[in-house]
Parts: structure tokens; sequence; C-alpha cells
């Protein structure tokens, strides 16, 4: 057992000077971040879709994914906004697999984290800078959130993650709307519990320093199913689900309460193609509830260029390395769709 230090990484206000967000990037930014938060607070009626590949494990088919998102986007405009998943740092259940462009910028050679830091870092600002698009990452390392803080419109904590502490605990100091999904297991108590710890100020431990938190009060939850002991699916997008976790939810008297629906991971059971009868399914449940109307707020559809997954070493660009997407035709289509419901 030992550690081998390999290489010091550099801290975050290092790399943020090295690679800055220029004025005017940062003023398109303050204009999405503010549409985004205004669904919310519940002053916008816009829809959100956060939608993109599982992993963000190619500069180049992101960069393109995301240039095809930003013509759909003034297509559906007035109705929906739509913030790319590039999500950079993957939890992998057994340990084994990619663990995103943070630890792999090329996913086929070896790790290269002091690199891969300031490859998730560019590529961020580059979708940026050539789509107006800013976007979604998941926070799976709290400490790694201060190098990417400038430029996410909203972060998700992941299913494995959002019983930590240290997670909850940083979420409470971020300005952004973050969504804390359901546990593996589907315990909604858990997700709740979370999404109250973040509402909360707190004193800790963050980025080497003691720093006290004001509480994120745009903390909400993200419906992504369950899987039970014998590994078995169990989906909870459906209308039932949505108005018990409302119910839930209200009695706690949480601010901003707001739900997003994963059509994804334990909701599909990974069979990706599900996706579009699913977030059709979840559109039907909101037109048929005053209440769903007030509290589900978007959709988090995992979508890529080309459809499915391949292999690690597989060659087909635009197609996913971890979980199967659905590819951009029936994304183009889906989202269509549900601007047309609207
Ligand atoms: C993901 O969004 O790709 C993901 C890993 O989600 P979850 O944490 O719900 O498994
Ligand atoms: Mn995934």
């Amino acid at each position: 057992m030992s550690f081998t230090y390999l290489s010091r990484i550099a801290a975050a206000e290092e790399i943020v000077k090295k690679l800055p967000l220029s004025p005017k990037l940062k003023k398109v930014k303050l204009v999405r971040d503010r549409g985004i938060i205004d669904i919310f607070k519940g002053k916008s009626s816009k829809f959100l879709v956060i939608i993109g590949p599982c992993s963000a494990d190619d500069e180049k088919a992101v960069l393109e994914y995301c240039r095809r998102l930003s013509k759909l986007q003034q297509e559906v405009d007035d109705k929906i906004i739509l913030t790319p998943r590039i999500y950079t740092n993957k939890p992998r259940t057994t340990g084994e697999g990619y663990k995103g462009m943070l630890h792999q910028p090329n996913p086929k050679e070896k790790p290269d984290v002091a690199e891969g830091i300031r490859a998730i870092r560019r590529m961020h600002i580059k979708v940026l800078e050539e789509t107006g698009l800013s976007a979604a990452d998941e926070m799976l390392y709290p400490d790694n959130y201060a190098y990417l803080e400038d430029l996410l419109s909203y972060v998700a904590i992941g299913a494995r993650s959002v019983e930590n502490q240290q997670h909850r605990l940083t979420v409470s100091g971020l300005d952004m709307p973050v969504g804390m999904k359901n546990p593996t297991s589907g315990d909604l108590n858990v997700m709740l519990n979370a999404v109250q710890a973040a509402q909360a100020p707190h004193t800790f431990i963050y980025n080497r320093w003691q720093v006290r938190t004001s509480g994120n009060p745009l903390a909400h939850c993200i419906l992504r199913g369950a899987v039970n002991q014998y590994g078995q699916n169990f989906p909870n997008y459906h209308y039932e689900h949505m108005i018990r976790l409302t119910e839930m939810y209200l009695k706690r008297s949480l601010k901003n309460p707001a739900v997003i629906v994963d059509t994804n991971h334990a909701n599909s059971g990974k069979k990706f193609k599900e996706q579009p009868r699913i977030a059709l399914q979840v559109m039907h449940s909101i037109r048929n509830s005053g209440l769903l109307q007030k509290t589900v707020k978007g959709l988090m559809i995992e979508s890529y260029l080309a459809e499915g997954a391949q292999a690690v070493d597989g060659r087909v660009f635009g197609k996913s390395i971890t979980d199967p997407c659905l590819g951009w035709e029936e994304s183009r289509r889906l989202i269509m769709k549900l601007a047309e419901r609207l």
C-alpha cells in the first residue's frame, strides 16, 4: 500500500489566471445564468433541458454537438433553455473504467490529471466561445469545483455522491442551480436531506480555507430512477412518483421546490431509446397537474452525435464511451416535440 506522488497540481487561482474567461464571455454567461435561475425562481415559464453525452470524452465531438445544440436553441428560444451536459468527471460503479477527461484528457492514453484539469477548463471555455452555451457538469470532487466555478451554469450531484457531507456543504456556497440526484437506492428522503443541507449556511474546510457559506436556495431534486438489492431498475418518473415527491418536498418548507427528471440511467434502465417516450410521458404528467406544472422544471437527457455506446478504444466520432446515448437526429426531433407541447 502506498501513494506515489506523481506531480503537483497547480492551484485553481493559477489555472484560472492562465486560462481566463474574457469579459465578453462573462457577459454572455451572465445572461444565460439569469435565464436559468429565473426558471428555478418561478420568474420564467421556460423549460430547462440539460442534454448531452454521458461523458464529454472528446473536445471536437463535444464542440460539434454544442454547435448543433446552439442552432436548435434559436429555434426553441421562446420555450426552452438548452444546457449542454459537459460532464468531465465520471463516477464509476466499481471504480473501473474511464473516469472522464479530468483523469484522461485522451481516453486511449494513461491518466494525466495535471493536464486534464487544464483540458476541461479549455473545453468549457471553447464551447462558450464558439456556441454561446454555458454548460452543466457534475461535481464529483468538491475540491475541484474552484477550477470551473466561473464557467458553469448548472451543477449536478450524482447518485453516488448525494449522501456525502462535503458535497452538500460545498453546494451550500454555490450561487447557481444545483440538482441533487436521488441515490441509487431511490431513497427520496436522502435526496431531500441533501437539498435541505445545501440550502442552509455552513462553516467548513474548502480549498484549504475555513469558509462560511450563505446556503444555496437554488438546490433542488433530480429523479434518476433506482436500483434494488438484486440489481433491478425501478423508474421514478411516473405521474404518481412526481406527485409523491412534490408532496414530501412541500412538507419541508424548502426554498424554490423544483424537480428535474433524468430520462436515462435507472429511469430507462439505460435503454437509451426509451428516453423520448419517457420525456413525453413527463410532459403529459405535467399537463395533467397544476402542482407538477409549478415544480417540474425540466429534463436531463443523455444524447450525443451517434446513438448508443462503444468501447473506450472505439473509433466512431461522437459516440459515447460510457452510458449509451440518444443519437443527434432523435434528440433534435425530441426537442422539437417538447417545444410543441409547451
Ligand atoms: C450521469 O449523469 O452520467 C450519472 C453518472 O448519473 P448518476 O449519478 O445518476 O448515476
Ligand atoms: Mn450517464
